[in-house]
């Protein structure tokens, strides 16, 4: 069988919610821009908290990261904590860490609320740790995660590793049982269709081209032109992540996109997806390169890693399908024979800091930098900034921290450094 350079999770999606149809109203109080898990959020509380919103994505819904994910719903942030309590004080790390627990709330409520059938389990994750000197520092972050957070993180030495995973090459691993996995394919369909039952309108393959204040200088008040028409917005949400564009350049020089490609195998017999994955957990490995990897709820083996730093490229995609194959055998030799049956590739939108931001730029919302903790944390942050437009108080930890614009090289747009930042995280994760 040929592998199929296609995103395995949308052949499980039966009904694809369907885009608006018609012209566009007028005016608006709120056009979001992005139809990913951030603005469907975003759009599913406005509309039922009664706001006239309506959102444009430029391709299909949730054609961006949303859909191409690896489902693992995470806890926990990039960074390890010391280096954020140095950043940000304690006060304002303990409230990011609350929102990182309670997204993973979130994203399971929205589930069973709205009735979204998209596999939502909470089987926890497991870290891997790839040297002995990774896993002597597991003990440490635990007992901190403890401290500051009171969350409980379960240390497991390599003489137990065999319980959670069937690979020989592992030095331990660490367990965090609050992590969940999904589909990301079908809770991006049900979170659309939920905003629609709502009252949001959702404008599919339109783009927007570009977002002025109005001339009359009327603060509140936006100009949204897109490839359907023009109208007028009290309030815009970017949320359009690694794929922000032109039409909005300011942010477009915060963010970094930075490619990450899956391959998903024929499914595996149920003797052997239980050998690999006896706890059926999201697992990734503790390397900057890293290996992200999972089953699917048919059981197939799902491999993802950063085979390249470029935004995902179709030659890339079609390469990543033997890099990401010959990982997954070092990881399991016992899937030497197993075939791979899906290749695909995405982008990921990466802060300069490594952290999310929300707020306000030029007058817009917007939120970005979720990088590969967006399935909850993108989720949260558009309900969250949805509540703030509708008059909640901001109490959102992650806005108005300093948010640096990316290098020149780096940001999107304009990529060429980035292999040579690839190239120093290998280095990195060869000395570290
Ligand atoms: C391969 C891969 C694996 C990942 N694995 C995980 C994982 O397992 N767990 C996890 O938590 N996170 C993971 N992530 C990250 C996660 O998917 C993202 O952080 C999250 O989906 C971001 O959501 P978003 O809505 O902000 O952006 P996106 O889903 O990228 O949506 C942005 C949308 O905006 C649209 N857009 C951009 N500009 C315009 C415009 N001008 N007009 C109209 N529309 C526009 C784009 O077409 C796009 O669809 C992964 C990402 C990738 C790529």
């Amino acid at each position: 069988m040929t592998i199929k350079e296609r995103n395995y999770w949308l052949d499980t999606v039966a009904e694809p919610a369907a885009g608006a149809t018609g012209a566009l109203p007028d005016k608006v109080d709120v056009a979001v821009v992005g139809g990913g898990l951030c603005g469907l959020s975003a759009a599913r509380v406005l509309a039922q908290r009664g706001v006239r919103v309506t959102l444009f994505e430029a391709e299909s819904l949730g054609w961006g990261a949303s859909c191409r994910n690896g489902g693992m719903v995470l806890t926990g942030m990039k960074l390890p904590v010391p280096t954020l309590i140095k950043r940000y004080g304690r006060e304002v790390v303990q409230r990011m860490y609350a929102a990182s627990l309670e997204s993973i709330d979130l994203v399971e409520r929205i589930v069973n609320e709205e009735g979204i059938d998209c596999d939502f389990s909470r089987c926890g994750h497991l870290e891997v740790a790839c040297k002995q000197a990774h896993f002597d520092d597991y003990a440490a972050a635990a007992a901190r995660i403890k401290n500051e957070f009171q969350h409980e993180l379960r240390i497991i030495p390599k003489n137990a590793l065999q319980s959670e995973i069937g690979s020989p090459i592992y030095f331990g691993g660490m367990v965090d049982e609050s992590s969940a996995s999904v589909n990301p394919a079908r809770y991006v369909n049900g979170l659309a269709k939920a905003a629609q039952r709502h009252g949001a309108c959702l404008f599919d393959h339109t783009r927007v081209t570009s977002v002025s204040s109005q001339p009359n200088g009327a603060s509140g008040s936006f100009r949204v032109e897109t490839t359907r028409g023009t109208l007028t917005a009290k309030e815009v949400f970017l949320a359009s992540g690694a794929y922000t564009s032109e039409a909005t350049p300011t942010l477009r020089r915060k963010v970094i996109p930075i490619g990450s490609y899956i391959i998903a195998t024929e499914v595996l017999p149920e003797a052997l997806a239980a050998e690999v994955s006896p706890r059926n957990r999201m697992i990734y490995d503790s390397k900057h390169f890293l290996y992200y990897y999972r089953l699917t709820p048919d059981n197939r083996m799902l491999f993802g890693g950063r085979a390249a730093f470029f935004p995902e490229s179709e030659s890339m995609v079609r390469e990543s399908a033997e890099l990401l194959r010959q990982g997954m055998i070092q990881v399991y030799p016992q899937l030497r024979d197993t075939k791979v049956h899906y290749v695909w590739g995405g982008t990921l939108d990466f802060a300069m800091d490594v952290m999310p931001h929300a707020g306000k730029i030029e007058g817009m919302y917007f939120a970005v930098g979720f990088a590969g903790h967006g399935v909850a944390a993108a989720t949260w942050m558009g309900a969250k900034l949805a509540g703030v437009i509708c008059g909640d108080p901001d109490d959102n930890p992650f806005s108005g921290i300093p948010f640096p614009a990316a290098p020149l090289g780096l940001r999107s747009g304009n990529t060429w450094a980035l292999p040579l930042a690839g190239a120093y995280y290998k280095v990195l994760d060869w000395l570290t």
